[in-house]
């Protein structure tokens, strides 16, 4: 966590309190990572050599003030192909804050441009877990792993072109180098791959060496005698256990359709449009965010479990991302307030959930207990409950940002256009409308059409639930007009957008209509009273407006995203887990070639979807998913097959 009593300040120069050693060499650390992490991997020179189009992964052990990658973003920008991308994954387990992270970095003038692009999105909400950013007009993502070493290195699931060694002295962090954690190093180097350290000692190259890397010892920076470099010969990537979640060989292509012009469907788009994909992006309504995208304010809202879940590692990874995409888009302040939400402890067992969150070590700029006084002054309005505050949470118009978002000269927008079915001709996906007319022809196409999904018969086999929600437009009132924060407890309120709050929203199960219905503002100003006990509650419910819309979900409310396999070709090739789960298979899934799904977003759309976009450019350009591998499965298509597959072995 941000804790300012980790940092050290002598001479200048940060120091680790917990461990007791430098962030970077005294006499000039810029010079120490040129030498030993940019040129003893050789980087200027492979980054020059790069085929148009490609990819480079860079690993490092332990982010800390970010010198490493910002120097490594330079000298991308100065030798990479203009249309290459670089992917760098660093694992850090005690974030500094951005005040720190600013202190540190400041001494380089030279990466001034750098690092104000890195400070604009840096911030200390940084909880343990998964962060992508994106920094598109450089080419660069950077996906920082918020966690132990040894818990985050096996939850990575691409192999690394380089990796920088840095995780402070071996005598004074020897868990950074140990034998387990080399060895990860080297199960997600790519064969060929390099590595560069500072170090010497003798434990940390024996360590490499059993791990499968040739060693080599060469001239250290400035008065280091010493320092380690060297290459992995032959991959060690061994099959793994569940060939069913392996990622499918890409195409290259990169032209795709992607059907649903919704948040699921914009995100999709933005993310491989912003990585040089030409997209056709397909939408049956004359706009975009029609459907259950359409309401005027969608609420950005982490609601986490009490215990350490996929779910909840997938909503701290999303809200953290949704927020960093939020303020690079910059919205009107009509269109996108982060001005933080409270979620009340309305009952006894959330006043439980709530008190097991605040006794995990979260920074306080991401979440903090408040009690009712303070929640009262937060919000600006007198509320039900104590609760929990989320400064970074507030409200977004879903419309606005998916129109910025398909702003890119690489996408298409085909609106008004109805996809009816789609057929495999040679390598592309034919997208056909009405009349059988071919609207778009790709290898790659992407499903983001929540509900319409059913429609095709190569998704039959995902099981989709509709939820129709409606919310009320509930004009300003006496009570609500100072209102300054987003209120949640089994529903929500959101701050005036042009005079008017989102209020909602209902839940029915399996409903498909969306006429607004006065019963259902009478349930949403019901519920509204619960967490604001000074609301009138003779409003006219019949004199007030609204929107229904059907949201999809699916049965373990996690969302589903990536690739799908063919349903038949899948139960045949995994036939023997229904004799026995835990037979040992190494067939690869039968894919459908180039077809994705992006669904199932649930009422959280604003948050999963834009992660949902980052972790389909992941599969389709082979690079570091940005969330962890436990999590993509958790998300991915094919769980509902394989559970039916082992649940039929117990009927
Ligand atoms: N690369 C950094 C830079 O450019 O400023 C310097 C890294 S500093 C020498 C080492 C970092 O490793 C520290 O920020 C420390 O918090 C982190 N670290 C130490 N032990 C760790 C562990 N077990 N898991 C993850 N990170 C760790």
């Amino acid at each position: 966590m941000s804790d300012p009593s980790l940092l050290d300040w002598q001479d200048g120069q940060p120091v680790s309190r917990l461990y007791g050693d430098v962030f970077f060499s005294r006499t000039s650390g810029i010079e120490e990572t040129r030498h030993v992490f940019l040129a003893q991997n050789r980087l200027a020179e492979r980054w020059r050599a790069l085929a148009p189009c490609s990819n480079f992964i860079l690993g490092e052990t332990g982010f800390g003030t970010g010198l490493n990658f910002l120097c490594a973003w330079q000298l991308w920008q100065e030798c990479a192909p203009v249309d290459a991308w670089l992917h760098f994954f660093s694992v850090e387990k005690h974030p500094l804050s951005a005040d720190e992270l600013r202190a540190a970095l400041v001494l380089w003038p030279q990466l001034a441009a750098q690092r104000e692009v890195l400070l604009a999105q840096y911030d200390d909400a940084l909880t343990s877990g998964w962060h992508r950013f994106v920094f598109a007009a450089s080419r660069i993502t950077l996906t920082l792993a918020v966690e132990d070493i040894a818990a985050a290195l096996p939850q990575l699931d691409v192999a690394a072109d380089a990796w920088f060694l840095d995780g402070f002295a071996p005598s004074r962090n020897p868990d950074m180098w140990s034998s387990e954690v080399l060895d990860q190093v080297a199960l997600h180097t790519k064969a060929g791959g390099t590595f560069a350290t500072y170090s010497a000692a003798g434990e940390v190259r024996r360590n490499l060496q059993s791990a499968g890397f040739i060693v080599d010892r060469v001239a250290g920076h400035g008065s280091k005698r010493e320092m380690l470099r060297g290459e992995l010969p032959q991959s060690r990537a061994s099959k793994t256990s569940k060939p069913w979640f392996d990622r499918p060989k890409t195409t290259h292509t990169r032209h795709a359709i992607v059907i649903g012009g919704g948040l699921a469907g914009v995100c999709a788009t933005a993310s491989l449009a912003w990585r040089g994909w030409k997209i056709d992006l397909i939408e049956r309504h004359t706009e975009l965010a029609a459907e259950a995208s359409g309401n005027a304010q969608g609420i950005l809202y982490a609601r986490l479990s009490g215990h350490a879940t996929p779910l909840r590692d997938l909503v701290i990874a999303g809200y953290g991302y949704s927020n960093r995409i939020l303020k690079e888009c910059a919205l009107s302040s009509q269109d996108h307030a982060q001005c933080g939400l409270l979620q009340l402890a309305f009952n006894e067992d959330e006043a439980k959930r709530q008190a097991l969150l605040s006794s995990h070590d979260f920074p306080e700029s991401f979440l903090r207990a408040v009690d009712r006084a303070e929640a009262n002054t937060l919000c600006g309005v007198e509320v039900s409950s104590s609760g929990l505050w989320f400064a970074q949470g507030g409200w977004a118009n879903p419309r606005a940002l998916c129109e910025a978002l398909t702003s890119h000269p690489n996408i298409r927008l085909h609106l008004h256009s109805e996809a009816l079915r789609f057929e495999k001709q040679d390598s592309d996906w034919r997208v056909l409308g009405e009349d059988d007319q071919c609207i778009a022809h790709a290898s790659t196409l992407i499903l983001a059409g929540a509900n319409d999904i059913e429609a095709f018969s190569q998704c039959e086999h995902l099981p989709l639930t509709t939820i129709r929600g409606q919310i009320t437009a509930l004009p300003v009132t006496t009570v609500t007009n100072t209102l300054k924060a987003v209120v949640c407890g089994e529903s929500y309120i959101a701050p005036a957008r042009h005079g008017v709050h989102t209020l909602g929203a209902t839940h029915k199960f399996r409903d498909r209509s969306t006429e607004l219905r006065v019963e259902e503002h009478a349930e949403n100003l019901s519920a509204l009273a619960k967490l604001l006990p000074n609301i009138d509650s003779q409003l006219e419910v019949a004199e007030l407006d609204g929107r229904a819309a059907i949201r999809v979900s699916s049965p373990d409310y996690l969302p589903i995203i990536g690739p799908i396999a063919d349903e038949s070709a899948f139960n045949t090739s995994y036939a023997a887990l229904s004799r026995d789960a835990t037979t040992d298979i190494d067939t690869l899934s039968p894919w459908l070639d180039g077809l994705y799904v992006s669904t199932a977003h649930g009422s959280r759309g604003l948050i999963s979807a834009p992660l949902a976009g980052e972790i389909l450019a992941a599969y389709l350009n082979d690079e570091p998913s940005p969330i962890p591998k436990s999590v993509t499965d958790a998300v991915h298509p094919s769980r509902f097959l394989l559970r039916d597959l082992i649940r039929r072995r117990s009927e």
